[in-house]
């Protein structure tokens, strides 16, 4: 179905807020299937919008709009596509019910306009909104069809879910499912001039690469009967992906980041974790605490900026600093034999660069990591270059540091 997406609202046009419902959206219709060929922004203007509607409608057979079903007058979505429909609004009671439900629980006062937002196009479905006021909307009227999202992302996205996946699995009578390939270690051209003739072989299932911050996803889409067809079609392609890039590849789960992979195998072997960061000052550590259940594996840990905090928490000695400097790889490995030792646990994982964008020099430019990672008795040090943004370095650390610890363990 040749699919286009209109988000309504004047704050985007400004750019006042980022696009996400669009990002997000464009990911789900190739996920379903959907060619998704427009994507426009409007502002809350009705004219410029019925116009935009009457474009869209010509050229597409499904056309999502999010933005502009709030309870104010300048939220126009609604009233503008059922005129456009020739569909009168009519009361829905269960839309009002709710809505008052969720302001008294708010303890919100109820105003006139807000029951504005209990009025539905006369026969369309409406997409009761668990997460707001505004209930969603669709359309399905001589062979086209209007899906009506609210703004806020939060309720879209869980709406989006609810209704309108099921709503074009049905359509399209074929089920879709995907697996996603998570990377660490190559970059995307990289990855994807090894997998190329994979990726261009492939209709069914799609493989389609994706570059994440210092980590590279594919996404293995099929679409079959059920999903063990799909199944069937996706197993063979990611065992090729699997054969060409597997020391790259962390996870296949989509829901999993390097520190919940992490966190899997230190449980699992039943070992603990420390962190001692310089560069990174305590992220490392906030990314593993991130995960629900860390304590199993993580009790403390040291943020040891200065060297004399590196001498004091980690016993690095002073001839090391003197004569290699804290960014080295000399540095890195007494941190990590230090931390494993200071914390008494079986593994450690340490940071320390230049972050920027000052204290850069020849030999150690900006952007340069020395991460070490201590594990059974054995240090390993590897030096990094990632770039000269701050924060791009130190997240990138972290991401590295963790594979590096996934690396070593396994
Ligand atoms: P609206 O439904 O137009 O009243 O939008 C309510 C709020 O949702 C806006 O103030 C934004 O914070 C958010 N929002 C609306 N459209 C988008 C969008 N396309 N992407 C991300 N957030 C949005
Ligand atoms: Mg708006």
């Amino acid at each position: 179905m040749k699919t286009e997406l209109i988000c309504v609202g004047t704050e985007l046009l400004l750019g006042n807020i980022l696009n996400t419902n669009a990002k997000y959206l464009a990911e789900k219709c190739a996920e379903l299937g959907l060619s998704l060929y427009y994507q426009t922004v409007v502002g809350d203007n009705d004219a410029r919008l019925a116009e935009m509607i009457k474009a869209a409608f010509e050229r597409s057979d499904v056309v999502i709009f999010t933005g502009g079903l709030g309870p104010t007058s300048d939220d126009i979505t609604k009233e503008v596509v059922s005129e456009t429909f020739g569909l009168p609004l009519v009361y829905d009671e269960k839309a009002a019910d709710d809505l008052t439900k969720r302001l008294k629980r708010l303890g919100v006062s109820i105003t006139e306009n807000n029951f504005k937002q209990a009025y539905v196009p006369e026969g369309s479905v409406v997409l009761y909104n668990h997460n707001g006021t505004a209930p969603g909307i669709l359309i399905e009227k001589n062979g086209k069809i209007a899906i009506l999202l609210p703004g806020p992302p939060k309720e879209m996205q869980p709406m989006f879910e609810e209704y309108c996946v099921p709503f074009f699995k049905e359509c399209s009578g074929l089920e879709i499912d995907s697996v996603m390939v998570k990377l660490i270690g190559i970059g995307e051209s990289s990855a994807a001039s090894k997998i190329e003739d994979i990726i261009e072989k492939n209709t069914n299932p799609t493989v389609a690469p994706y570059a994440k911050q210092s980590q590279v996803h594919l996404r293995i889409t099929a679409r079959a009967e059920s999903s063990e067809a799909c199944r069937a079609l996706i197993d063979p392609v990611l065992a090729e992906i699997k054969a060409r890039l597997g020391e790259y590849i962390y996870t296949t789960d989509a829901e999993k980041d390097i520190e919940d992979v992490v966190y899997e195998l230190l449980k699992e072997k039943n070992l603990t974790i420390t962190t001692a960061e310089s560069c990174t000052g305590g992220l490392l550590a906030g990314k593993i605490i991130n995960v629900s259940g860390a304590s199993d594996v993580y009790k403390e840990g040291f943020v040891t900026y200065s060297d004399e905090a590196k001498m004091k928490d980690l016993g690095v000695s002073k001839e090391t600093l003197e004569k290699f400097s804290a960014v080295s790889s000399q540095c890195a490995e007494e941190m990590a034999r230090g931390a494993a030792k200071a914390a008494g646990a079986d593994v450690s994982v340490v940071t320390t660069g230049i972050a920027g964008p000052e204290g850069g020099s020849e030999e150690n430019p900006v952007g340069t990591v020395y991460i070490g990672v201590y594990y059974d008795g054995q240090t390993m040090v590897k030096r990094y270059s990632f770039g000269n943004n701050r924060q791009m370095v130190r997240d990138a650390a972290c991401v590295r540091a963790l594979d590096m610890v996934r690396r070593a363990i396994i």
